[in-house]
């Protein structure tokens, strides 16, 4: 299964976990590794690499490089405009990310699910369905190991569930999920992708190679998702309103039969109704238990950052969205409650149009800012009749949203900004906050 290594020149670019993963994958199996790096690699990278005993050329990207490469495994987070990837599409060299490779080096079955927001929460919730069935279940991408470390453990037969970027899409061609998911789309990362149709576009390679027999599972509401489901494949469709699961007074329906009441789920806010909706869909080929279903549906909370519920805190229901780093992911986290809500809000400023919030702060009564756009919040709330008020950081503003609510209503960090103003990442800035509502319950009770 793996000849097709033997011997052959691969350049993996990029040497964090994933490129490490994929160059001793490629050693193991016969390949001609060359580990190439634009920068740098940190010291405990660089150990790694040189236990690999494969060729280096660390700090720039020379074009000569290519004269001995067959093939390139790249770091999904290096853009294909620097000049060494330009000219490797000009000699027509393969570019593959890890993904690619993932599929090639084993012989599971993969669970795939893209989108513009929602991916982690759905992976995560179909990796805890799939448990309950009778094939091992592995979890690859961003929140589980690299695909390809997943990929060499997994047996024939067993599952891998794995998100996908649009960056890891862009270098998959055999790439073959048998249950598949394209939950959403709007316009992020339009810097790496430069358009909206590019960065779709690369989102849609999720399915090139499904067939009927397969499962593709879509938002039917989307009209930017239907555009890219490929002509000859029938998609399960889901959608709050309507579709092959959607909500029926009140209860999660999946073709037509009653699941579980929305209100007796873990996971909070509508967008999670959705991804809920999604995971069922994916997981219906693999018969699970319906009692394992139901329990995880009435167990799982959601992941850390993402729309969190921290439970009753002095009678408030209080939510950890540290992950909206922008505007679609908080007007998700928004629309998901009926009752009042107290926002956090704020952060790194990055120039981006907030009035696309409004329609969504219906049951927002107060917003308290912090961050470099604080002010900017406060201004665009006090144009709404909002009360806001703009604080220095997140310590100033816990106590302020706890002085605006009532038991009842809801506290809800959802930043619609990166952290990188005053934190190193969106975890860091969630677990902050946590600590910060703990400690003010306490002094507090
Ligand atoms: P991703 O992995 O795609 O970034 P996450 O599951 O980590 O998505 O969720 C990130 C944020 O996006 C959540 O905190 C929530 O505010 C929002 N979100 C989650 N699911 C959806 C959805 N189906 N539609 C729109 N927004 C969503």
């Amino acid at each position: 299964m793996n000849q097709q290594w033997n011997g052959k020149r691969v350049l993996v670019l990029g040497a964090a976990r994933s490129g490490i993963a994929a160059a001793a994958y490629l050693k193991a199996v016969g390949a001609d590794v060359v580990i190439n790096t634009g920068s740098e690699p940190t010291e405990a990278e660089r150990a790694k690499i040189e236990a690999l005993n494969v060729k280096t050329v660390f700090g720039s990207h020379p074009l000569e490089l290519l004269d001995e490469a067959e093939l390139i495994v790249k770091n999904p987070g290096i853009p294909y405009q620097i000049p060494l990837l330009e000219e490797a599409i000009a000699r027509h060299i393969p570019i593959y990310t890890e993904v690619e490779l993932a599929y090639l080096a084993t012989e599971a079955d993969f669970v795939a699910i893209t989108g513009s927001n929602g991916k982690t929460t759905t992976t995560t919730l179909v990796h805890e369905l799939l448990k309950g069935g009778e094939r091992p279940v592995h979890v690859a991408g961003n929140i589980g190991f690299p695909a390809i470390e997943v990929a060499t453990q997994a047996a024939p037969g067993d599952l891998i569930v794995i998100e996908l970027s649009s960056f890891q899409l862009m270098g998959v061609e055999a790439f073959h999920p048998r249950s598949a998911a394209l939950l959403n789309l709007s316009e992020a990362h339009l810097d790496y992708h430069g358009d909206f149709e590019s960065y779709a576009d690369a989102k849609a390679n999720l399915f090139q190679n499904m067939t009927p027999s397969d499962r593709v599972v879509v938002k039917g509401e989307d009209r930017e998702v239907m555009k890219r489901v490929p002509t000859g494949l029938s998609a399960q469709t889901f959608g709050y309103e309507a579709g092959d699961a959607h909500v029926d007074s009140g209860w999660i329906t999946l073709h037509g039969a009653r699941i579980m009441p929305v209100s007796e789920l873990a996971l909070g806010g509508a967008h999670n109704v959705e991804n809920v909706l999604a995971a069922l869909l994916l997981i219906e080929p693999f018969d699970i238990p319906s009692d394992h279903i139901e329990h995880v549906l009435r167990t799982f909370g959601g992941v850390a950052h993402r729309t969190e519920s921290l439970g009753r805190v002095l009678g408030r229901h209080v939510y950890n969205d540290s992950k909206a780093t922008n505007n679609v992911a908080a007007e998700a986290a928004l629309t998901g409650f009926e009752a009042p809500i107290v926002w956090l809000c704020g952060g790194l400023e990055r120039g981006a149009d907030l009035t696309s919030l409004v329609p969504a702060m219906k049951r927002v009564k107060a917003v308290i800012a912090y961050g470099e756009t604080a002010e900017r919040f406060k201004t665009l709330s006090e144009s709404e009749n909002i009360p806001a008020q703009a604080v220095a950081t997140l310590d100033e503003a816990v106590p302020l949203a706890f002085e605006q609510s009532v038991a009842g209503d809801v506290i809800l960090l959802s930043p619609a900004c990166a952290s990188w103003d005053q934190y190193k990442t969106f975890e860091e800035r969630g677990e902050h906050f946590v600590k910060l509502v703990n400690a003010y319950e306490e002094a507090n009770r």
